[in-house]
């Protein structure tokens, strides 16, 4: 096992997740992602994995605060966490980018959402903050040469 593999697999353990095989696989992935994936991206790059062991891989990495969805017009999508985000407590507040033009989400963990208040007598669990437009790389594409 070489170092970036012993790297992955202290990350996972810091996030109490034990760390099989197809968990450093599949983070690993996660980690070498510009912007958020869907589940087709993960399947596509895993053609060989079982669909339901991906799935529950990935639903473990969200329980345990190192994956974060994304609700998109064009279905979820999945994003590696901020580290400050632990079991059952997200603390992803950041604005989600949604590029029009490669549809690419992307987690501006910068931008950080304002914080909004519910009126008494509402539940409140997540809220979230969808900004669209064209992203820096297709802005670069686009420039004249
Ligand atoms: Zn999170
Ligand atoms: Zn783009
Ligand atoms: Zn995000």
């Amino acid at each position: 096992m070489n170092n970036n593999k012993l790297q992955l697999e202290a990350e996972l353990i810091s996030k109490k997740i034990n760390p099989t095989a197809m968990r450093i696989l599949v983070y690993e992935y996660l980690k070498t992602q510009a912007e958020a994936v869907t589940l087709a991206d993960i399947e596509n790059s895993f053609e060989q994995s079982d669909r339901v062991t991906l799935y529950r891989t990935l639903k473990t990495f969200e329980q345990k605060g190192l994956i974060h969805k994304i609700s998109t017009g064009i279905g979820t999508q999945y994003a590696l966490c901020d580290v400050d985000c632990s079991e059952d407590k997200h603390r992803d507040t950041h604005v989600h980018f949604i590029c029009n033009q490669c549809k690419k989400t992307i987690c501006l963990t910068h931008v950080q959402i304002p914080k909004i208040v519910i009126p008494p007598g509402f539940q409140f669990d997540e809220y979230e903050v969808l900004a669209k437009g064209i992203c820096e790389g297709c802005m670069t594409n686009s420039k004249p040469i």
